[in-house]
């Protein structure tokens, strides 16, 4: 029996380890943390749970490839899944305006802001129609894809890769500026950084309307402890608190990897399913240029990096009157050398499982760009003052969230922050980033990663980075292309 040894027990690394069991391989997930899941977790702190990751989950939606894949690979085993009513809801100059889950009511909405961007407010609902018809191929990877596979998708999304291509051309500012209602334009500024393409703000509010990005009861964590079930119960060894130094090439293939202790473990095949500059520069000691990625990383300004700061709070008794996805304008503060007007809060009422003790947690995020992660990077050097910075900006936010929900008063408390340290330090994440390479007007369009590095055989790289924009169904699918691609090379029929 052939042996798969995969680096990273994250989703997509799990994903790697419940295939290579199913087509009868040995494997090993080595995974550094004390957990599996990686960036897909949540943990407790004093008596509450902090749900780290799902907003929403791509893939929710029944007859899909992408359901089917989280469903093999138990993401979804026995549990049932939450549609909100709405994206995002906002409070601008005192105006409510939500952004409901049904594209009418959202119509009805924005037109009650303002009528005369009826046209706008239109194309914005039509492009985000156009573009549900996309969905992430989850069979098989293109590279394995006849002719008539890449027609029959084609023919499938056709619709919605033109307006995905017009799109993706503009940016989230531009498009925002061609509102005349200063609180539309506003509105349209709060999904993403300004110069972020509109085109991936139309597809993740379409992705959640169609039905398609629901969240599983039981949170980020739960999903992922599904999943290592999943794979212990198929045979595989997850190995938690091993961190892997290298991996080990001989004459041009991996032959196996070497742990941070020392030990080595031999294998047939290398599948490195951590961050990908881990992999590149650590693991691989920067032998190797990964052509593919490559222009992404030498070109950070066009295809950005996605990070956050994280407050998080409990809240004792009821707050089911709360907005569970909330952005409301506040009294400007400075973070990392930026200064923000607007505080975001999302609830977790909605998930009953995660209210402890009576307690809900709120968490807050603040986004993070690739300068803002080199200052936090730097401040971690510094224990007292990093932590001490930590300390004002949750309590620059605990007041703005107070001054407007004055009812909280003496119910709140912090009881978490994290930075894009925090992610760099826990994932590896490559400048604390927790998606991959976003799209932007003068991004590099990704023809799609063929999972190899030039120079090493044997060896497969997976994981969210190496499909733009990342996340969880990026690191699903490329857990499994990396398995396939493994397959056709031992000739096992899929
Ligand atoms: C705040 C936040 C919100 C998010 N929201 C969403 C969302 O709503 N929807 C969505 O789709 N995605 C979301 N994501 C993104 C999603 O979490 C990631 O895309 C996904 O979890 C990445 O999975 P991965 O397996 O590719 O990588 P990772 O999760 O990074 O897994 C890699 C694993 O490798 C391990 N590792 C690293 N180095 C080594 C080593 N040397 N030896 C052994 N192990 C190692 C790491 O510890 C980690 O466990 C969010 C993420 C965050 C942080």
């Amino acid at each position: 029996m052939k042996k798969i040894v995969i680096v990273g027990g994250g989703i997509s690394g799990l994903t790697s380890g419940i295939f290579a069991q199913k087509y009868g391989f040995e494997s090993i997930v080595l995974e550094k943390n004390s957990v599996a899941g990686g960036e897909c977790t949540g943990w407790d702190r004093q008596g509450s749970h902090i749900d780290g990751c799902v907003h929403w989950l791509t893939g929710t939606k029944k007859d899909t490839e992408l359901y089917d894949l989280w469903c093999e690979v138990g993401a979804l085993d026995g549990i049932d899944i939450i549609n909100l009513d709405y994206y995002y809801m906002f409070e601008y100059d005192g105006k409510k305006i939500c952004f409901y889950n049904d594209y009418n009511k959202l119509r009805e909405e924005l037109l009650s802001v303002s009528a005369e961007d009826s046209e706008l407010i239109d194309e914005f609902i039509s492009a985000c129609k156009a573009v549900e018809s996309i969905e992430m191929p989850t069979s098989k990877p293109m590279d394995m894809m006849s002719i008539i596979d890449m027609m029959k998708l084609g023919k499938k999304m056709m619709s919605g890769f033109g307006a995905m291509k017009k799109y993706s051309a503009v940016s989230c500012k531009e498009f925002a500026e061609r509102f005349k209602s200063p609180i539309l334009q506003k509105v349209f500024r709060s999904f993403m950084p300004d110069n972020y393409s509109i085109s991936q703000v139309m597809f993740s509010y379409a992705t959640i309307v169609s039905g398609n990005g629901g969240i599983p009861v039981g949170g980020s964590k739960a999903m992922a402890m599904r999943m290592a079930d999943k794979y212990k119960s198929l045979g595989g060894q997850l190995r938690l608190n091993t961190s892997v130094d290298e991996i080990i090439i001989k004459d041009g293939k991996a032959v196996g990897v070497k742990l941070q202790n020392g030990d080595i473990i031999d294998a047939d095949y290398v599948i490195s399913a951590c961050d990908a500059n881990v992999t590149l520069q650590k693991l691989l000691r920067g032998k190797y240029v990964d052509k593919q990625l490559q222009p992404y990383y030498d070109d950070l300004e066009n295809n950005p990096l996605q990070s956050n700061v994280l407050v998080a709070f409990a809240v004792d008794g009821d707050v089911s009157n709360l907005p569970i996805s909330f952005i409301f304008d506040s009294e400007k503060y400075e973070i990392a050398g930026k200064t923000e007007d607007r505080v975001g809060m999302r609830v977790y009422s909605y998930d009953k499982s995660l209210v402890k003790n009576g307690k809900t947690t709120i968490t807050s995020y603040i986004s993070q760009n690739t300068q803002q992660f080199d200052y936090w990077k730097k401040l971690y050097e510094n224990k007292e003052a990093y932590k001490a910075e930590k300390t004002r900006i949750a309590e620059e936010i605990l007041k703005r969230i107070l001054k407007h929900f004055p009812e909280l008063e003496g119910r709140i408390k912090i009881i978490d922050v994290a930075t894009p340290a925090t992610y760099e330090r826990y994932c590896g994440a490559y400048k604390g980033s927790w998606m991959s390479f976003m799209s932007t007007p003068k991004s590099k369009q990704s023809q799609g990663h063929n999972g190899k590095i030039d120079g090493i055989d044997n060896f497969q790289i997976s994981g969210q980075w190496i499909y733009s924009p990342g996340g969880l169904p990026c690191a699903v699918a490329t857990g499994k292309f990396a398995v396939q691609r493994i397959c056709k090379a031992e000739k096992i029929k899929l």
